[in-house]
């Protein structure tokens, strides 16, 4: 989903964050590409220019945070517009109102409706025990309200047996009547289609909403319709009242112009993704973790959610292979000074590791407490990945570049690698004298 838009920004990205300092002139270069990027994706014009402006805006009056190259700065900005374009919270469906709470689905012929209706009505059953029943008022299509009860049967959610020759209203106040007889906590209203908005479905979906009071009206859009779904949301919005939308196809789209736009446009949260025709293909829409996937940041949430532990366990063994054999570089360093921080700095650290009264010693004499700590992420940070597995190319100009990035002096950067270099020594002379014991040390740290 939108690889796309996420090929064309993780591409403007990587030219920024590998670079120690930005000019302004840089910025603006890589918002035209962003802008670019958005436009072919489709995104409403309205919505890409207060998107650049607004990053505009907070690039200039960022406050320089020592830790982070200007570039990540920026990402993070972009990040954060991003997930305001989105709607900043996840909107699930609100199930607050007397039961039977009523949902009904709009929208056009093959946007997925029939089969949206039949794959929430699985989710809150599944996921929530709830007793759901559906309810097809499509009299227009031949096999319409067949289609939603051979869904039914297949994901065992009840749907309201079928009368011929009612009109959807009738069949709306069937449905509502046999909810409220059978104790069901949801009923679920499938409405009819057409390839366009027209004035007789409109006034049809009216008069079905002042029947059955929904309390969520979804619109089903397809999101390979682009702005298209956007316009078509404003549409029924502005005719009939929705209170959330459901973009379906999201598997097969690359772009990503209406999940992007659809908030902006409408006002309306998106609340659900249709992923695939499997009846579990549906995420909820989560804002943040739809913008880290669009930057191309991975679904960075629920990827640590999921691996932290084995990632940390893995990076702890090759941690001390490293060390043991003395190949610790400045990424290493950089990593273990982040667990660091994390575990509390490094008198918390001491303080977990009696008899180590040595090492104490000489970590004290390198002078390395919180406040180095920061200053020693923020210039390795401006250095280039290839400059932090080989230090030792590291001369006078690019030490000076290093610095201006962190805004340091090149006396700061020597006196890094110097730490550095005496504690890759130390490390190797350790792993030497006492094998295994590195190891030992390397899970204290929680590396
Ligand atoms: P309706 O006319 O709006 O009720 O549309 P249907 O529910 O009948 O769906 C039309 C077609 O789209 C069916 O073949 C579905 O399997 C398919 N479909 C629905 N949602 C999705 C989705 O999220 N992804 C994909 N790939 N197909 C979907």
């Amino acid at each position: 989903m939108f690889e796309g838009l996420t090929e064309k920004l993780s591409g403007v990205f990587d030219g920024l964050t590998r670079r120690g300092s930005l000019t302004e002139a840089d910025v603006a270069a890589a918002m035209r590409e962003v802008r670019r990027a958005l436009i072919e994706a489709d995104v409403a014009l309205d919505v890409v220019r207060s998107f650049i402006d607004k990053v505009k805006e907070r690039a200039v009056g960022a406050a320089v945070v020592k830790s982070v190259s200007p570039g990540q700065m920026v990402v993070k900005i972009v990040s954060d517009v991003m997930i305001e374009t989105l709607g900043s919270d996840a909107q699930p469906i609100d199930l607050d109102a007397p039961a039977p709470v009523a949902i009904m689905m709009v929208g056009l012929q093959g946007a997925g409706k029939t089969t949206t209706t039949a794959k929430i009505a699985k989710r809150l059953v599944d996921r929530q025990g709830r007793r759901v029943l559906m309810a097809s008022l499509d009299v227009k299509r031949p096999a319409a309200q067949e289609q939603l009860a051979v869904l039914g049967r297949q994901v065992g959610v009840d749907t309201l047996p079928i009368v011929a020759g009612q009109t959807p209203v009738e069949i709306a106040r069937r449905a509502e009547q046999a909810a409220r007889l059978g104790g069901y906590d949801v009923v679920m209203f499938d409405t009819a289609g057409r390839t366009h908005i027209d004035e007789p479905l409109m006034a049809e979906m009216e008069e079905i909403k002042a029947h059955a009071r929904p309390h969520e009206v979804l619109l089903v859009a397809d999101s390979l319709t682009g702005q298209d779904a956007v316009n078509l949301a404003k549409s029924f919005d502005e005719r009939v009242g929705v209170t959330g939308i459901v973009l379906t196809r999201i598997d097969g789209d690359g772009r990503g112009g209406a999940a992007l736009s659809m908030r902006a446009v409408t006002g309306k949260p998106i609340k659900l993704l249709g992923t695939g025709e499997k009846m579990d293909a549906l995420e909820d829409f989560h804002p943040s973790r739809i913008a880290d996937r669009i930057l191309g940041m991975g679904d960075i949430v629920s990827l640590v959610e999921k691996a932290a532990e084995s990632i940390d366990a893995e990076q702890a063994m090759k941690m001390a292979e490293k060390m043991r054999k003395g190949r610790f570089d400045l990424e290493d360093l950089s990593m273990q000074l982040a667990q660091v921080e994390k575990l509390g700095g490094i008198g918390g650290i001491m303080g977990m590791m009696p008899g180590i009264g040595k090492l104490k010693q000489q970590m004290a004499d390198a002078n390395i407490d919180e406040r180095v700590i920061l200053r020693q992420r923020a210039i390795i940070s401006s250095m280039t990945v290839k400059e932090r597995r080989n230090p030792d190319i590291l001369k006078a100009s690019r030490k000076k570049r290093i610095a201006a990035g962190c805004g340091m002096k090149v006396e700061d950067v020597n006196k890094l690698l110097k730490q550095h270099r005496q504690m890759a020594d130390m490390m190797k002379m350790m792993g030497g004298a006492k094998k295994g014991g590195l190891g030992k040390m390397a899970q204290m740290f929680g590396m």
